[in-house]
């Protein structure tokens, strides 16, 4: 229980409201927060920290830091609105639903608000917590707060779930040209409240260095939620325009990088597209191809979103094409090796593999090629890479690194169809012409000239410190086709 902090009245106590926060590690535009406000009671908030759950999920050790920072943030803007949050350690989210019964009897809490999240596990954790605080009488109320629309609210005429991206951004574009999502009002300062001393918490600092990043990983992923806006702004009113000509090149800074942002809910999807039609005073106007673009790609991480309700088994690392289970990857350790370390001997590839290591991110073009060139050159199971990916990204999220692999691999919904292989060559020569993107990751290639850059295997050149490729890009290719063909 907490009491009220009035110094000239005996301390009062009062039923409260709790806020679990999760992946939304914001308080602008946040629904749980933002209801559980309203009901002119106090409110305190939660956090649950996991570390067993962490390693369980892949969770990488950039990514979580990002997190523990964010959230030393929130706390403080939390107290700044009289909102103590509590920072618990629960291991294991088995064990999650036990922690929040004693937390809210202790607290003397009734009403329990977060923002619904849909993964298996995640899904697994709310359920178990439900059942325990029903039984006590209490409420543990979900949001729709993670996507621009509902779960399970876009449909086909014969009310069924689309499996290919193009129809469902279509019925997006509709929705949206009638309404774009508004974000939430910001919340008002409660009363003052003192959380009572005896709640077991940790602290944040002494977590954070279990998960130490270098000084160039801090610089280039500062938190807040003002840095993300500063991002988002500085991309939605100076760079969209161009992004339809710049997204897919690597050498250029032609994307947003908020995705990391996104995912640990330091902004939302709302706000994404409140920004993005701001000068348009919130009207959806497509009068630019560079902003129709984004949407298109912010609709992808919704379609993802949603595949991952109505398909539980993607996140269960089942393929979506039932049939590909039966495709008979290799089993090639030391391949899989050279592939992560960036030393397969393509250029592009190892550049790409190198800038998710030194950085926790990966341009999308190049994260594509990897994939493609593991799944299908090297023949290596798509769950291998998506497990390495999650390892190392800062913006790792179950959904669309899921939606991005089976698309590579050719198992998932909407993914390239088989017989499609890129030839990482031709997409070096034609997404980074000059090998610029190659020459910042892969400085041995740095004396090469923009034609030998992207392979040297195939020019007489003098002795450099690169290796010869892994694996030859033609078999290879028919190798994968005939162990689709083969199905
Ligand atoms: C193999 C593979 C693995 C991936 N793993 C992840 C992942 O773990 N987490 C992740 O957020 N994205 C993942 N993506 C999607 C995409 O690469 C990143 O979202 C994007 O590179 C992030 O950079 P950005 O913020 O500059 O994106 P922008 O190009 O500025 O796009 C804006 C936002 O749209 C969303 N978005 C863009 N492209 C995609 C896409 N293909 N699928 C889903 N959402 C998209 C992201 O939220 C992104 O921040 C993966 C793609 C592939 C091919």
């Amino acid at each position: 229980m907490i009491t009220l902090d009035r110094p000239c009245l005996e301390n009062i106590i009062m039923p409260t409201q709790l806020i679990w926060f999760r992946q939304d590690l914001r308080i602008q535009d946040h629904s749980a927060l933002w209801h559980a406000t309203q009901q002119g009671q106090p409110c305190i908030a939660v956090v649950i920290l996991s570390p067993e759950q962490w390693q369980i999920h892949h969770d990488a050790s950039c990514k979580i830091n990002f997190y523990l920072r964010q959230l030393k943030i929130l706390q403080q803007h939390l107290l700044e609105k009289n909102i103590p949050l509590i920072v618990a350690q629960v291991n294991l989210w088995k064990n999650v639903a036990n922690y929040m019964l004693q937390l809210t009897e202790q607290l003397g809490v009734t009403h329990v608000y977060a923002n619904a999240e849909y993964a298996v596990h995640e899904k697994q954790r709310d359920d178990a917590v439900l059942k325990v605080l029903s039984q006590q009488g209490k409420k543990f109320q979900l949001f729709q707060d993670h996507t621009l629309f509902p779960a399970k609210s876009i449909r086909t005429q014969s009310n069924q779930p689309y499996k290919v991206f193009t129809p469902f951004k279509k019925v997006c574009f509709e929705r949206l040209q009638y309404s774009i999502p508004k974000c939430y009002p910001d919340i008002e300062t409660q009363q003052r409240i003192t959380l009572q001393n005896d709640i077991r918490q940790v602290s944040i600092d002494d977590m954070l260095t279990q998960y130490p990043v270098s000084e160039y990983m801090l610089q280039q992923w500062p938190v807040g939620e003002s840095i993300a806006h500063e991002k988002l702004y500085e991309f939605t009113q100076h760079q969209v325009k161009q992004y339809k000509n710049q997204r897919d090149l690597p050498a250029i800074h032609g994307t947003s990088r908020i995705s990391a942002y996104l995912n640990i809910g330091i902004i939302s999807a709302r706000q994404c597209l409140q920004a993005l039609f701001q000068p348009y005073h919130g009207e959806f106007v497509l009068s630019d191809k560079g902003i129709e673009t984004w949407l298109s790609e912010i609709l992808w991480r919704e379609f993802y979103q949603h595949i991952m309700v109505d398909y539980p088994k993607v996140s269960k690392s089942k393929p979506f094409k039932d049939e590909t289970a039966r495709l008979a990857w290799r089993d090639a350790p030391h391949d899989f090796e050279k592939w992560a370390q960036g030393q397969t001997g393509i250029p592009i590839v190892d550049a790409g593999m190198r800038e998710l290591k030194n950085t926790g991110w990966m341009h999308n073009r190049v994260r594509m090629i990897c994939a493609m060139f593991l799944t299908k050159n090297l023949l290596i199971d798509w769950r291998e890479g998506e497990r390495w990916f999650m390892q190392h990204l800062i913006d790792g999220e179950l959904a669309a690194n899921n939606g991005g692999w089976q698309w590579s691999a050719s198992t998932g919904t909407d993914s390239a169809p088989y017989f499609r292989i890129f030839n990482p060559v031709t997409q070096s020569e034609r997404f980074d012409p000059e090998g610029t993107y190659i020459k910042q990751w892969v400085p041995e290639l740095a004396s090469l000239s923009a034609k030998q850059v992207h392979a040297p295997f195939e020019h007489k050149i003098g002795h450099i410190e690169y290796p010869k490729p892994i694996v030859d890009l033609k078999s290879s290719r028919v190798r994968a086709i005939d162990a689709f063909k083969n199905l």
